[in-house]
């Protein structure tokens, strides 16, 4: 494993009343992939969405590859660039082609010249399996693969760093494996990740750590093996209680 690549120190975050990030230090290794899991309401979401700058924070510091988080403007859309992030509804965009979902953000944000982006484009289909869907619009395609799509549509922008928030959770069981198959394999590729995921399949074959969130705060991490088998704090003993 690399460099640090994602380094939250401190950060706190308040929705309101609500102290929703208490004091998160988080670091995200060159090659890491890190499983976050924790109680519905734990702040899982509000972490993946705030390393992505889609919220702010009151206090502490993030970084990416050394850059600190920037606030707006020029230097956002590439921090943007640099962060992929596959959300649980796919959100594709409905009028646009599978194709054209995947060279969209390469031609507007990275400038790349279109028939670039289109063959980039096509090895990410290739990659996720859903080539032959490539002229085809989203509703055309299963929840399964639409989900495969967005992670193409992610990955061509080069990410340094993919954040996952419950990728499968809006799927049927039996396209569960399909989406998920694929982010091992990103993994074993050697992507960095960030992974919402009560997955414990995909945590054994692919995660390096586990983070455990209860009410804003990180309260245990450690290995897979470790974690699932012998959780220390209470919180994790009951959790894991209740999911596995
Ligand atoms: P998780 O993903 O672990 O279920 P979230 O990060 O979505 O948790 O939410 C953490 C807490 O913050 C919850 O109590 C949730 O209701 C609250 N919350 C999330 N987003 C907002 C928001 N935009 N405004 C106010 N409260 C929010
Ligand atoms: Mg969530």
């Amino acid at each position: 494993m690399g460099e640090p690549l994602v380094v939250m120190k401190d950060v706190n975050k308040h929705f309101g009343d609500l102290h929703v990030l208490r004091d998160i230090n988080l670091e995200v290794a060159s090659g890491e992939v890190v499983i976050v899991i924790g109680p519905s309401g734990s702040g899982k979401s509000t972490l993946c969405r705030t390393i992505n700058r889609l919220e702010t924070f009151e206090s502490g510091s993030i970084t990416i590859d050394g850059d600190p988080l920037p606030l707006e403007g020029k230097s956002l859309a590439r921090l943007r660039a640099d962060v992929g992030m596959v959300f649980q509804s796919f959100n594709l965009f409905a009028h646009k082609t599978i194709l054209e979902n995947v060279t969209l953000g390469p031609i507007k944000v990275r400038k790349e010249k279109k028939a670039d982006a289109e063959r980039h484009a096509m090895e990410l289909l290739e990659r996720v399996g859903v080539a032959l869907q490539a002229d085809k619009y989203p509703a055309q395609l299963s929840g399964g693969q639409q989900q495969r799509v967005a992670i193409a549509r992610s990955l061509a922008m080069r990410p340094k760093v993919m954040l996952f928030d419950e990728p499968t959770s809006a799927l049927d069981p039996e396209m569960i494996n399909e989406v998920l198959d694929v982010m091992v394999q990103l993994a074993k590729e050697g992507m960095t990740m960030v992974v919402v995921t009560h997955e414990m399949g995909f945590a054994r074959k692919a995660a390096n750590r586990v983070v455990f969130m209860a009410d804003g705060q990180i309260v245990e991490q450690a290995p897979p093996s470790d974690f699932f088998t012998n959780p220390q704090s209470d919180r994790a003993k009951d959790f894991l209680g209740k999911i596995l």
